[in-house]
Parts: structure tokens; sequence; C-alpha cells
């Protein structure tokens, strides 16, 4: 059949055909790392993450970039408000590039516990400020540029298809309310290709250029580093539902000003990520982080597998009972694929069926779980297929399995690290203190001593270690959703 994709420019189901057959060029707009991601930020890259594994799966050859942006974005989208990164630094009392270490590693340390994979480029706006000159230099030659109060602004009126992919009005913008009016712009809608007058007294990072000294806008970067890395046309550029009307907008106006042809192929947008009334944000103050729900003893991957239940395109709303049915999901999900372990031949080590030996109903739902992603990327389809595989008793054990870690490619819930250590005592030192504790319990059992016996079956099942009585002695092993290891007593 083919990938399809919802191309937001046009609002239509597309088919996928790349700039260069066999490859894909991706860019999707990373964090600003002034603060924490929230967990409406990580809908937004885990959705770049299924992007990116599909495309692999798929057979395509992906370069997936995504830049972090550490100068240049003011607290409003439109030039409106304050440096977030200064105003950032400024609070905590720290320099802007202390600030933005920080939440990059923090970040990571979160897009690695999501079962994100890392993007094959990751680029930072301060490092690539010359590549932003250059092409300022490129839209300013073409004549679409203006400066006025000491900024060089860009000029909306000269690119007739500007708003294309909001489907903006210009005329009927115009009348329209604005927070803050910048005096220097002669449309609304312009936007700042280069500062030279800072509002900000303080602003702490500044370059020198053919326009002053200063620092660039926010939306020039992801112009500039995607085709530094991708090229002057490229397939796929995704974001956020807000970067629709105001950042890639603009991205689009400025790129297609510089090089005078069409730019990017594909627009992809995820929907919000809400909670109560609204969507979550990071000004707002009180938002909830990937680690507010480690704290309250969820596995990362639980708040991933209750993101693929939701299609991109739609709103999802979050709640705390949501995230328990996910987590109960995922934790039958990993109890299925133990048991299925323990069923395979070979003393339960036998390796999973390759996917191109698979054959009937294991075969089939492997052809559905790829038809669901090439239908725009519909991940609560392809989970159904991976349930409806592991479910399905008339498939052999080993065959189930196959499929489950094909499919786990995409989906990224971590089936794979069963795969390899599920049967292997991971952690000797804990395996150790496990057994001389059912070892101290069975010794209070004989001796009647049973609140003692009791009291270390609980503190091990708090630890997530659950213990089962056999005939011939105590098992035990990691309860589900746990990192798995375990072994008979
Ligand atoms: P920012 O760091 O604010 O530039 O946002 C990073 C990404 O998160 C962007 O792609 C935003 O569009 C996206 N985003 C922001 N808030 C939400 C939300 N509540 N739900 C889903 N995505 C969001
Ligand atoms: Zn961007």
């Amino acid at each position: 059949m083919g990938l399809r994709l919802y191309n937001t420019m046009g609002r239509s189901l597309q088919e996928f055909k790349p700039v260069q057959p066999g490859k894909a060029g991706f860019y999707g707009c990373g964090p600003t790392v002034y603060n924490f991601a929230h967990i409406g930020n990580l809908r937004a890259y885990v959705f770049d993450d299924v992007v990116a594994r599909t495309l692999r799966y798929l057979g395509y050859e992906v370069t997936h970039v995504m830049n972090i942006t550490d100068v240049g974005h003011l607290t409003g989208d439109d030039d409106s408000g304050e440096d977030k990164m200064v105003k950032s630094a400024a609070e905590r009392n720290k320099s802007v590039l202390e600030v933005a270490k920080f939440y990059t590693d923090a970040f990571f340390a979160d897009t690695d516990r999501l079962g994100i994979v890392r993007p094959t480029i990751v680029c930072k706006a301060t490092e690539h400020v010359a590549d932003m000159i250059e092409l300022i230099k490129r839209i300013e030659a073409n004549g679409y540029t203006y400066s006025a109060g000491g900024n060089l602004y860009f000029d909306v009126s000269k690119f007739p298809s500007y708003g294309e992919l909001a489907r903006l009005k210009l005329d009927e913008l115009q009348s329209g309310t604005r927070v803050e009016v910048d005096e220097n712009k002669r449309n609304p809608q312009d936007f700042v290709l280069w500062f030279t007058k800072s509002k900000f007294e303080n602003q702490a990072l500044v370059w020198d250029s053919p326009w002053g000294r200063g620092y660039p806008g926010w939306h020039i970067e992801c112009s500039a580093m995607s085709m530094k890395y991708l090229g002057e046309e490229f397939d796929i550029h995704a974001g956020g539902i807000d970067h629709i009307p105001v950042h890639h907008t603009n991205e689009i106006a400025q790129s297609e000003a510089a090089t005078g042809h069409h730019w990017v192929h594909y627009w992809l947008h995820n929907e919000f990520l809400v909670m109560g009334s609204g969507k979550m944000s990071k000004s707002s103050g009180g938002f909830i982080t990937l680690k507010t729900l480690m704290d309250a003893g969820y596995d990362p991957l639980d708040y991933r597998y209750f993101l693929l239940g939701g299609h991109y395109r739609s709103q999802l709303q979050f709640s705390y009972e949501a995230l328990d049915s996910a987590r109960a999901s995922r934790r039958s999900l990993v109890e299925r694929v133990l048991a299925l372990r323990e069923k395979a031949p070979g003393n339960g080590a036998a390796e999973p069926t390759p996917v191109s030996s698979l054959a009937g109903v294991a075969t089939a739902r492997v052809a559905a779980f790829r038809a669901a992603l090439e239908d725009d990327l519909s991940t609560p389809r392809a989970l159904a297929e991976l349930w409806g595989v592991l479910r399905d008793q008339g498939v052999p054990a080993a065959d189930a399995l196959g499929a489950a870690f094909d499919m786990d490619q995409v989906l990224g819930l971590g089936l794979a690290a069963l795969r390899r250590e599920v049967l292997a005592p991971v952690d000797e030192a804990l395996a150790a203190e496990v057994e001389a504790q059912i070892a101290t319990r069975a010794e209070a059992k004989k001796a009647r001593d049973f609140q003692k016996a009791d009291a270390i079956r609980d503190g091990l099942r708090e630890r997530g270690i659950i213990l089962e009585d056999k005939p011939d002695g105590t098992i035990w092993k990691m309860a589900p959703g746990e990192p798995v290891s375990g072994r008979r007593a």
C-alpha cells in the first residue's frame, strides 16, 4: 500500500514520496532548554520517535534532525514577551549556557527513559549562528527584509503565499487583536530575523553580524539548521499544532524567500496533551514532568504506552486514571511476553521466529500492523495488532514472540530487553540477598513465626519482588513491569 501521511499543508492524506528514493529527511522542532520538558512536550517527542521508527521499519534510510533552542525564543512566539533563556538564567542565578546544559541533559535523560531513539543529528542554535546569518543575507538580498528600530524584520507582504500552512488570511488578521504591538513592524505578522536592539539590556549571548551586534530570531534557527543537514528541499517537518500559525508559517516564508523554491514536502503536527480544561504549558507553572510520574511510581514506558494508545492527530486527555489503565495494560503485555517465553520450546529459551519465517495468523498480524502505520501512523491500531497476535492461542509461542519483537521496533516498549534478559539473573547481588531472605523466611515458618515470614514476603513485595511457594520450595520473580531479572531460589 505504501505510507500515507496527513499533510497539514493541504489538509489531506498524501502518499509519501521522498525527495531521494529510499531515503527520508526529517526535522522535528526540539526543546527550548530553559526548563524541564512537561509531559505535553514529551508527547511531541514520542511522536517524532514514532515517525522516525516507522520510516526505518518501512525500509527508509532516515536522517532525523532535532534542534536545541538555547537562544532567541521569546515567551511569545510572535516576538513579544521576554527571552525564555535569559529569564530562566536570571531566576536561577546561573549563566544562560549553564541553564541550557542542565536542561538539555535532563531532556535527553527523559527521552532515553521513554525509549525515544536519539535523533541522527542534534544541533544547538548557539553553534549555528553563522549559518543563520548566511541565510538571512540571502533573504535580504532577495528583497524580503527591512530594518526598523535596530532590528531586521521579514516583510510578510512580499511573500504572497504567507500563511498558507495555517490558512491565515492576512487582511482578516490585521484587524485582529494582539497582546503586544511592536511599533517597528509594518505588518503585525512581520517577524524579527535579527535583533540588535534588544529589549533586554542584559541579553547574555550576542554575535557580530552585518546588521550589528545582536542575536537571531527564533524561527530562523530551524530554517538554517534543517537546510544545513537535510538540504534545501527535504521530506518531513514536524512539531506540535501550536507551531502551525506562527513558527512553521514563518519558517516556510523565510526559507522559500531565501532559496526561491519549495522547501518541505510534508508537514506533520501532533495534537495536544490536555489536562482538565486546557493545554499543559511550561509557562503556566504547575506542569507535570516525567519525574512527577516516576515519583508517583509509574514506569516511563507506562506513559509511552498511554501515548501510543491515542492517534497523534487527536487530543489526548491526561489523567492518572488513564495512566493507571495504561500501566495495567503494559504490565499484562510484559507478563504475556514472559509467559510465551516459558511456553516456547527449548527449555523456555527458544529464539523467537524471525519475521521472514512467520506463517498464517502471525504473518497477517504483522501485515496489518504495517498497514496501520502506513495509514497515517495509527499507533492505536498497531497496538491492537500486537495484542491480537499475543492473545491468539492458535499462534505458536515462538511465532507470537517473533511478531511482537518485530512490532516493538516501532512501538519501543522495551520488549526486546525482555528477549535478552528474562532468563538471565541480571543482578547477582540482588539474587544473593533475595535467596538469603527466602532461607530466613523458611526457617521462620519452620519455627511457626508466621509474622516474621510474612514481613519478609511483604518487604520484598514492596521492592517489586514476588515470592511464590511451590511444593518443592519457594521461587521468586520480579513483578511485571519491573526491570526483569529474577530466578528460582
Ligand atoms: P517548546 O519547548 O515549548 O518549544 O515545545 C516543544 C514541543 O512540544 C513543540 O513541538 C510543541 O508544539 C509541543 N507541545 C507543547 N505543549 C504541548 C502539549 N500540551 N501537548 C503536546 N505537544 C505540546
Ligand atoms: Zn522549529
